[in-house]
């Protein structure tokens, strides 16, 4: 995922501060940028966010070459034209382009009736493989959910099923909004790598992406369990040790 090691410019800081709400312990907050609410039904915009580009090339596998970045953007565009007409998609880039992690969080917040879903490929050790996906806010249990069981169910069973991870993240704590990010599959496994080099492959993945925010958006979260406890830490920092 590589969320922690990019470099922050202080001017992006001075702007991500000042573009967002407080919401630092003691402040007074709404609802909202806490994310303890039930999930969101009926919205009207999906932000798509292809992870990393330009500089920041992600994971890139050893066994394919393939980069994360261009794997991110395909299956964003794959996804956008699956929810076309459906619903109201916004891609947080459309090219191969470094955009910072707070402002991409920045962009995604003070909107209503929005959702993120953040798309990245994974890397860890070689034995490790299966889609896996990050949540933090109470609203964005169900849609993680939705999204989850649609990537299992087109990864083959031999991948495996990372499962969700309930992790404060910069795209999945600091936007106001529901957010998720899914790790389609892990570049650092040979044969996880050699699948998502396939667009067909992508393809399935995209149109299980589309299926879960459309299931999300008529639904709500009905059926996909009960509510987590609400978590009250703050805003996930570039300076945050990684996993914290
Ligand atoms: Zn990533």
């Amino acid at each position: 995922m590589k969320l922690f090691a990019l470099v922050v410019l202080p001017a992006v800081l001075f702007l991500a501060s000042c573009g967002s709400p407080a919401t630092g312990p003691g402040n007074s907050l709404r609802p909202d940028e806490w994310g303890h609410r039930p999930g969101p039904k009926g919205f009207s915009t999906v932000i798509i966010d292809a992870g990393h580009g330009g500089k920041d090339p992600g994971a890139v596998s050893r066994t394919t070459g393939m980069r994360e970045k261009d794997l991110a953007l395909d299956t964003a565009k794959r996804l956008q034209r699956h929810l076309s007409g459906k619903v109201r998609t916004v891609l947080m880039r459309s090219g191969d382009e470094f955009i910072d992690l707070d402002v991409r969080a920045s962009r995604a917040s003070g909107k209503s009736g929005t959702i993120l879903v953040s798309l990245h490929y994974n890397s860890s050790g070689a034995g490790i493989r299966g889609p896996e996906t990050y949540y933090w806010r109470v609203d964005s249990h169900g849609l993680a959910t939705r999204i989850q069981r649609g990537m299992v169910a087109v990864s083959p069973s031999e991948s495996g099923n990372r499962g969700m991870v309930r992790r404060r993240l910069r795209l999945t704590r600091n936007p106001d909004v529901p957010c998720v990010l899914a790790e389609i599959g892990y570049l650092s496994n040979a044969s996880e790598a050699k699948l998502c080099a396939d667009p067909a492959y992508r393809e399935k993945m995209a149109q299980a992406l589309a299926k879960a925010i459309l299931d999300q958006q008529a639904n709500g979260d009905a059926g996909t369990g009960s509510l987590p406890k609400p978590i009250y830490a703050p805003p996930s920092r570039p300076t945050d040790p990684a996993g914290s």
